[in-house]
């Protein structure tokens, strides 16, 4: 078989995978408190979206199981055909919208830690945050689960400074890192508790993490009800608010040194907001074709649905 012949067959194998009831498996306790108690929010074909009675947290049943659940961050993930349901459109085509997002969020970064020091990303992905803290001086480490997109990050900063696969297997030094950082990561974690302990434990006593995660309380997801696009229930296992998340701090010996929604939107251009536009009426492409050579344009969105926290480990 050819290579490309092999890559199809793999992601096909991945995308049934995806489909078969029998690698999802239901969910009876709420991962932050224990309980089993909860209320549904609302149904979307086989998935539930509950709230935990007994402290808050809003989490998705049934879900894939632990084997399965990296399928989900294949090819399929980065270029996604339905970004609506998963994963992005074109991530890679981005970069520059990513950059400039991530040159944004230094401010934050500079705010709490003055000089660059020792940085390790948790999700890395492609790599675009690592790229902007190493052109501010950092030393930079990164973990991507993801090969597919993972490679982009290798062939940016390094095999050395990037470990393809799981935190539990990452080859870095415990208590080294002056800032660890979790963008977008926490939502897609089996168990958050453990996951953002393991991830704490990179830190220096006096290092800071930095996680940003969707907010379910927010009034963009409470106008939106359901069909807020941070609902996609095969990658999203959780959705936070600032109680539950900051309980989750408190559960992975963690201290809130700041939450805010300022750093939490995105640089997104005109061609962004076509394709967005053409999700919701093929009719909108053409009304919008006159915008076409702005494509490019871009400009910061924040519709402050998104939560970034700075925290430290409790002394
Ligand atoms: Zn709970």
């Amino acid at each position: 078989m050819n290579p490309s012949g092999e890559a199809r067959e793999k992601t096909f194998r991945r995308e049934r995978a995806l489909e078969d009831p029998s690698n999802f498996r239901g969910i009876d306790t709420c991962a932050l408190c224990g309980s089993g108690k909860r209320r549904e929010r609302f149904e979307e074909g086989i998935f539930s979206v509950v709230e935990c009675t007994s402290c808050g947290l809003v989490y998705v049943t049934p879900r894939l199981r632990s084997e399965a659940l990296p399928l989900v961050y294949g090819e399929g993930y980065w270029s996604s055909e339905s970004p609506k349901d998963r994963g992005y459109a074109d991530y890679r085509s981005e970069a520059p919208l990513y950059l400039a997002t991530f040159e944004r969020r230094m401010t934050l970064v500079r705010r709490h830690r003055k000089k660059p020091g020792r940085a390790l990303d948790i999700g890395c992905a492609a790599g675009f945050f690592l790229r902007v803290l190493r052109d501010h001086g950092w030393k930079v480490s990164g973990v991507e689960l993801s090969p597919e997109i993972g490679a982009m990050a290798v062939e940016a900063l390094g095999g050395e400074a990037i470990h393809l696969g799981t935190l539990d297997g990452a080859p870095f030094e415990k208590e080294a890192y002056d800032l660890v950082s979790l963008w977008d990561v926490i939502e897609h974690v089996e168990e958050p508790v453990p996951f953002l302990e393991e991830a704490a434990s990179f830190l220096k006593p006096d290092g800071i993490l930095i996680l940003e995660t969707q907010n379910i309380d927010s009034l963009f997801a409470r106008v939106l009800g359901p069909k807020w696009q941070h609902f996609k229930h095969l990658e999203h296992l959780y959705h936070f608010s600032p109680r539950t998340i900051r309980r989750l701090f408190q559960e992975a010996g963690l201290e809130v040194l700041e939450s805010t929604s300022r750093f939490g939107g995105k640089y997104i251009n005109i061609g962004f907001l076509r394709e967005r536009a053409t999700r919701v009426h093929p009719i909108l492409s053409f009304l919008l074709l006159p915008l076409k050579p702005f494509d490019g344009f871009r400009f910061y969105a924040n519709p402050r649905d998104e939560m970034v926290l700075v925290g430290r480990r409790t002394p």
